[in-house]
């Protein structure tokens, strides 16, 4: 439709605007580091300036964090999609979502069985649940519960009906889902906009989920948000089943985890 394009498009050249100034600037940080590091070392911990060197380096380290994502964002990465068995990507993902995760939440994985073969580069697969669990993350500040759960659909001309961007046909669904705090229908509207984030100076970029729905689109898929303001959020993925056959080996389970007590 129009309005992928225009969202294409609009990935594409804040992609590459992104990416030019990302590297330079990141020149840039780099100096101002050293030199206030630098600095730092000629003076002891009680000098007057210690202190507003120390922070300059602190800022100048968050910033780099910021364009190392901008970077990653922009690069154009060597994608091989290959069948894949999303259970067993999702299984191997679980150590870095628990490092991610705080302790006062709880991640569910809920494996749908004989899963269809998707057709994805792996690395991509992680990009999307890595996202989606830190926004998961942070829309839990009290606790609660990250689901990842998977099934095999298909999608009658019918049902297409109550979904946004879909196509009939068979696909696995992704759903990841939290009981955070929810949005708002202004935040539903500019969800997948890049730059769009209300986390505040220094803490979005507001591309994780530009960079999930170009995935997603990349690979001939969809997504759909439910959302509810104080009870949480799901984000349904529909991924076009694929002919070709996953590696063997790969009905593995992922179990419940349960971090803290
Ligand atoms: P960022 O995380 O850097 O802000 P994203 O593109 O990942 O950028 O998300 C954009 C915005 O969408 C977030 O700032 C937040 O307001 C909202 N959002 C995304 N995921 C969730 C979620 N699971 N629960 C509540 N709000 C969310």
């Amino acid at each position: 439709t129009e309005e992928q394009l225009r969202q294409a498009l609009k990935m594409e050249s804040v992609g590459r605007l992104a990416g030019g100034v990302a590297h330079d600037f990141n020149n840039m940080l780099t100096v101002i580091m050293g030199q206030a590091q630098l600095a730092q070392m000629k003076i002891a911990p009680g000098h007057p300036l210690w202190q507003p060197l120390e922070q300059i380096g602190t800022a100048a380290q968050r910033s780099s964090q910021i364009t190392r994502q901008l970077l990653a964002f922009s690069r154009k990465e060597i994608i091989e999609p290959r069948p894949v068995d999303l259970n067993q990507l999702i299984t191997e993902a679980q150590k870095t979502l628990l490092r991610l995760i705080e302790e006062n939440i709880t991640l569910h994985c809920l494996p749908g069985a004989d899963l269809w073969p998707v057709k994805m580069d792996p690395s991509q697969v992680d990009q999307v649940l890595v996202n989606l669990a830190v926004n998961a993350r942070d829309a839990m500040p009290n606790g609660g519960v990250l689901s990842i759960h998977t099934d095999n659909v298909h999608l009658s001309q019918k049902s297409c009906q109550y979904l946004h961007d879909a196509v009939p046909g068979d696909y696995v669904q992704l759903v990841v889902s939290d009981t955070g705090v929810g949005m708002e229908a202004e935040v539903l509207e500019h969800l997948f906009e890049p730059f769009y984030t209300t986390k505040g100076v220094g803490k979005g970029t507001g591309l994780g989920l530009a960079t999930v729905y170009g995935i997603v689109r990349q690979n001939g898929g969809f997504i759909n948000v439910y959302s509810e303001v104080g009870h949480g959020t799901s984000f349904k993925i529909f991924l076009p089943r694929t002919s070709g056959d996953a590696p063997a080996g790969t009905q593995r389970r992922c179990a419940d985890v349960r971090i803290g007590s």
